[in-house]
């Protein structure tokens, strides 16, 4: 799907209005319709896009723009920092227990990318900082995921705790966690179920995971390509079972990443990191300017 830039966007509408002269408030509310639409079409959510506008208009008066020698760059400049602000400012770290081990409960739906991010996570963990983690395989529905999981670790040399698929998940965790004990392990990967979509069964099987594990981090997994249906499964994960943090998957692929900004407004959870790539290396630290320029365009 082509987008048509939002920078140039506000550009022409701004354009169109210093043409006429003076630029007023309607002129403004314009500008801000054409705003609104772009953020639609890059994934934003109807609901923050409202509350986006609401603010910007705000700001763009209250900075009396319209006054300005160039109303389009202080729109364009006002914008960018909006999106900033709301998707967070700064990049949030992964939690970390006080103890060992950091227990990373990973979460969401079926071919998100939960099983690749668990193995770059880890790698990246391993690499940055020599952690051990250890890999606890509990998605017993799906028995290439363990499988998967196995590959990976073997790759990167990280161990993968599995019972294979008859043992039930909670059972899995328990003996996951004990073996990560003796083996004095410093970080512990949960890799859970997950589903077409979110039902009862997997929410309820996930609450039990989480309190057995007590786990100092509830990552979910959500595929950016998935559009306005990932702000839908960050919502739905976090009111059922209340996450801590999001990694966006897929970015590599051609989305604007507003489902950025819904997240964070819709669930008030910070999104941690980015995928943008198969590869176990393909993976970011979220920074919130860095996608505010990208959903900019
Ligand atoms: P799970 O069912 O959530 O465990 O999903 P998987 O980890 O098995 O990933 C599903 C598919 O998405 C696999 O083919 C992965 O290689 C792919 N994938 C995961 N993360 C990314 C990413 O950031 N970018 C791209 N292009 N593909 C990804």
């Amino acid at each position: 799907m082509a987008f048509e830039n939002l920078t140039s966007r506000i550009q022409t509408a701004m354009k169109t209005m210093s043409g006429k002269g003076k630029v007023s408030e309607a002129d403004l509310d314009e500008t801000l319709r054409e705003i609104r639409l772009a953020l639609l079409e890059a994934d934003v959510n109807l609901k923050t896009a409202r509350n986006f506008i609401k603010q910007l208009r705000e700001k763009a008066l209250g900075a009396k723009v319209l006054e300005g020698l160039n109303p389009s760059e202080q729109v364009i400049k006002i914008v960018n920092d909006q999106l900033t602000e709301m998707m967070g400012e700064k990049a949030v770290p992964l939690n970390k227990s006080t103890k060992i081990p950091t227990v990373i409960m990973m979460a969401g739906l079926q071919g998100a990318g939960k099983t690749t991010t668990v193995a770059k996570l880890a790698n990246k963990l391993k690499s940055e900082s020599n952690a051990r983690p250890l890999l606890i395989a509990a998605d017993v529905y799906r028995p290439a995921a363990i499988e998967q999981l196995k590959v990976l670790g073997q790759q990167l040399s990280i161990p993968v705790f599995d019972e294979g698929t008859d043992n039930d998940p909670r059972k899995i965790v328990q003996d996951g966690l004990a073996q990560a004990d003796e083996n004095k392990n410093d970080y512990v990967f949960i890799d859970t179920a997950g589903r077409l979509q979110i039902d009862e069964v997997l929410m309820q099987e996930l609450k039990d995971i989480e309190k057995i594990a007590h786990p100092d981090e509830i990552l979910l997994t959500v595929d950016a390509m998935t559009g306005q249906n990932a702000t839908e499964t960050a919502q739905g994960f976090n009111d059922a079972l209340g996450i801590t943090g999001v990694v966006l998957t897929k970015l590599d692929g051609d989305t604007r990443g507003g489902a950025a900004l819904s997240i964070r407004e819709v669930t008030g959870k910070p999104i941690k990191f980015v995928g943008e790539g198969e590869k176990v290396t393909d993976l970011d630290v979220f920074y919130p300017d860095r996608m505010a320029s990208r959903i900019l365009g």
